[in-house]
């Protein structure tokens, strides 16, 4: 992962805050499973045991998206960007997360569903209404399409609206590293702004829509 990535361990045990990784391990640009050097943009593997993101090699990602593997401890973060027009997400939906922020991401585990948003501080774990949260996933089938331990639901609260995408995990370490280099003052100020803007105009580029999503 790059610097600007910012934070390299999720989890741990259930429950538990998100972690920043040392900025001495960041500087590492190689594969963290053979060693081999990786070029800036890399794909990623979850350790679903340590709970950790492991930066890794095209042959070394291969290994871990097909078949068993799949299913094992060690599982490639998929590379798909995924919206639904149909099925907006409204200003109460945000509401009933209850995000003090603009920003958060909904994570499945096994079978626990966790919120985070970003803070100057790391990621900061935020519990989900569970009435809600099963409301909200039963009206969006986005929810659903989320494969656990790779992928995140991502929402971010516009002024007038609400973008949500399903997106690689990796993204959202970069959301969380972005608000922790570029956080400034009480409210977050310009910059962090900006580069939030920066990443979301990218999600938003690389977006297909969801199967099923148009009629
Ligand atoms: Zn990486
Ligand atoms: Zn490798």
């Amino acid at each position: 992962m790059s610097g600007r990535e910012g934070l390299h361990r999720f989890g741990g045990p259930p429950g538990s805050l998100l972690e920043q990784r040392s900025a001495q391990m960041r500087q590492l640009e190689q594969c963290e499973m053979c060693r081999t050097p990786v070029a800036a943009r890399h794909g990623h593997v979850v350790d679903t045991t340590r709970r950790s993101l492991m930066c890794a090699c095209r042959a070394c990602f291969l290994l871990f998206t097909k078949g068993a593997a799949r299913r094992g401890r060690y599982r490639a973060v998929p590379e798909r960007y995924l919206w639904d027009p149909l099925r907006p997400v409204s200003v109460a939906d945000w509401d009933g997360l209850d995000i003090p922020v603009s920003s958060a991401f909904v994570l499945r585990t096994d079978s626990v569903i966790t919120a985070f948003h970003p803070s100057p501080a790391g990621a900061t774990e935020r519990r989900l209404n569970p009435g809600f949260w099963t409301g909200f996933a039963a009206a969006h089938p986005l929810v659903a399409a989320a494969e656990p331990d790779v992928e995140a639901i991502l929402f971010r609260r516009g002024e007038h609206e609400v973008d949500c995408f399903l997106v690689p995990i990796d993204v959202c370490y970069r959301l969380v590293g972005t608000v922790r280099l570029y956080w400034s003052g009480v409210d977050g100020g310009d910059q962090v702004r900006d580069h939030i803007g920066e990443l979301f105009a990218e999600i938003r580029d690389k977006a297909g829509v969801l199967a099923g999503g148009s009629r």
